[in-house]
């Protein structure tokens, strides 16, 4: 076995930087964070190419000195932690000293920077963490540091950078949640020499979302606000049923950062399900008395423990509630209790009782509907013309195959169908497309008319018209010819939603651009069917390839043997 030696401080550096930093954006928020703890009133981020030839980030803060720009560049320099106490309060979250360095260890980095009252200001220019230069600079008051070449010595963190689209639309989503944790600060962010956002200073967190989503979208928003002991809640939350069906941004501030609080997200799946649960829009900023946070310093993540969470809980539940009931949905729903602390819900509504009654059994089921599985494209098993077919809670479809009890996902079922249906069509022939009378008018934020540009190809060959119109608004001409329901501007956000969110990345461009369309072109729970609908529904479910399940994996069907029938009821 080799010797036992220390490792050099550059390679602690490098591991501690595959910790800190894993992407273009990552470095992004590092630097922006510094900026704003230096109390800049704007700041200006630059990306080419997603950020890995050069990122630059400028800011009108206080700037640094000589001997601080030389000794920012060390491990556990910092600036905001003096003593042990601060290591954990929230409001040094994050402070660690390591950013910088761990940045400087992966590229090839350059500061400028001057204090408000210096004569002159300073240059420094590193390589893989070594001082290549130092030299006077004109800079005026403020920082700037560029960050060149990210991971040029680091192969194989390169390797899994994605495309500049992907990296690119990633640093546009750490701006957009920065931003709106600090409206009072300007911030522009310019993309291969574009810029994509200026955005001046506002008031509030309601005239940050003006800029970011543009007002319409903004004021289809319901704002909550709630104040218990130690906690204000404050921001915007969107509970329209349309948000069901893609996850939507949430972004929440804890004094003032974006930060990743687990309980935050698990109390909105369970207050706003009614409305789209984990899925739904959410912007909110919560001002916490720093004495009652405990923060877990996660180097990458940032996620936030809190001492007390009932309290917590309790004011987002009282937040959420109001805006639910100025909504006018989901009022009686999600009754808080009277102490303010604990949160009671109402019976669930019949379908759902259904399902879990349903959900009992599926093993077994599933089980079953595997063992006897049609083969592709034969009808063996379709319920023959005389058989009636029954639509339940709007969601189900229930018929008698053979002898058993086959209950149907509507929603399930379509998915599979328009699945396969759009990849065929992105492996052949174009698809048919339905001319819009009408065409719609969509504005887009960037990230999305970023995906819009990358699909492109894919969107049309499925059956997508769609044409670029100013600066941030496409015009919709045509959809492919079997979407299902209303098409409107929400649905086309919505699939472009759908093929960005990260979980597709696994299966490819075409299985990403698939789902998302079988996603939100098929008919929905909800939707009432007349029997010939059920009947092509199911004739068309049992000719694809996979039947059993939805692309998302959960099953399309299931089955209750007439053993079972008898089981239940106690004969054998
Ligand atoms: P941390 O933010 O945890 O202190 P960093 O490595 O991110 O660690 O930064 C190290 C130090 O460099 C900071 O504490 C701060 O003093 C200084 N610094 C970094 N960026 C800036 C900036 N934009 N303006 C002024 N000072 C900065
Ligand atoms: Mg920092």
């Amino acid at each position: 076995m080799a010797p036992i030696r220390l490792l050099s401080e550059r390679v602690i550096n490098q591991i501690a930087a595959g910790e800190v930093i894993e992407r273009p954006a990552s470095v992004v928020k590092e630097l922006v964070e510094n900026s704003l703890d230096a109390g800049a009133e704007s700041v200006t981020v630059e990306v080419d190419r997603g950020g890995t030839r050069l990122i630059r980030v400028s800011d009108n803060g206080a700037g640094m000195s000589r001997d601080s720009a030389l000794l920012c560049f060390e491990r556990h320099a910092t600036s905001k932690i003096v003593t042990e106490h601060d290591l954990f309060s929230v409001s040094s979250l994050g402070f660690r000293g390591e950013a910088l360095a761990a940045i400087a260890a992966v590229a090839r980095v350059e500061i400028e920077t001057a204090e408000h009252d210096a004569p002159i200001g300073t240059r420094v220019a590193l390589s893989a963490g070594a001082v290549d230069a130092v030299e006077d600079s004109a800079r005026p008051p403020g920082t700037t540091i560029a960050v060149r070449h990210l991971f040029f010595n680091v192969p194989v963190r390169r390797g899994f950078l994605r495309s500049v689209e992907s990296e690119t639309r990633a640093v546009m989503d750490v701006v957009f949640r920065i931003a709106i944790a600090r409206p009072a600060v300007q911030f522009r962010l310019v993309v291969e020499g574009r810029e994509v956002w200026n955005m001046p200073p506002v008031g509030d967190m309601k005239g940050r979302l003006h800029q970011l989503i543009g007002a319409q979208r903004t004021d289809e928003l319901i704002p909550v606000r709630a104040l218990a002991p130690g906690v204000a809640v404050e921001g915007f939350v969107g509970v329209q049923a349309a948000a069901r069906y893609s996850r939507r941004q949430q972004v929440v501030a804890i004094n003032g950062r974006p930060a990743d609080a687990p309980i935050i997200r698990a109390a909105l799946v369970e207050l706003l399900q009614g409305g789209g649960g984990g899925r739904a829009e959410a912007y909110l900023s919560l001002r916490i008395d720093p004495s009652a946070v405990d923060v877990n310093v996660h180097p990458a993540k940032r996620e936030v423990r809190f001492r007390e969470p009932g309290r917590i809980r309790a004011a987002l539940a009282a937040a959420i509630k109001d805006a639910a009931v100025r909504a006018g949905t989901l009022a009686q729903e999600y009754p808080v209790s009277t102490d303010g602390m604990t949160l009671q819900r109402s019976p669930q509504p019949r379908s759902a009782e259904f399902l879990s009654l349903v959900a009992e059994e599926s093993v077994a089921w599933e089980h079953l509907a595997r063992s006897e599985a049609p083969t592709a494209g034969s009808t063996r098993d379709t319920p023959p013309r005389g058989i009636p077919l029954i639509q339940i809670a709007r969601t189900f479809v229930v018929a008698r195959v053979g002898d058993t009890l086959t209950v149907f996902d509507q929603h399930a079922c379509h998915e599979r169908i328009m699945y396969e249906e759009t990849l065929k069509r992105l492996a052949g022939t174009r698809g048919m497309a339905q001319q819009l009378l009408f065409p719609i008018t969509v504005d887009l934020t960037p990230q999305e008319l970023s995906l819009a540009q990358e699909y492109e190809e894919e969107l049309r060959l499925v059956g997508f018209e769609i044409r670029q119109f100013g600066r941030a608004t496409v015009i919709v001409e045509a959809v492919p010819a079997d979407f299902q329901g209303e098409v409107n501007e929400e649905l086309v956000r919505q699939v472009l939603a759908g093929i960005g969110e990260e979980k597709g990345a696994m299966g490819g461009r075409h299985h990403r651009v698939a789902s998302s369309i079988a996603c939100h072109a098929s008919v929905r729970a909800g939707d009432a069917l007349r029997d010939e609908q059920m009947r092509d529904l199911i004739d068309r479910l049992l000719a694809t390839e996979a039947p059993h399940t939805c692309p998302h994996g959960r099953p399309t069907f299931i089955q209750i043997t007439a053993q079972e029938l008898e089981r239940r009821f106690q004969r054998v």
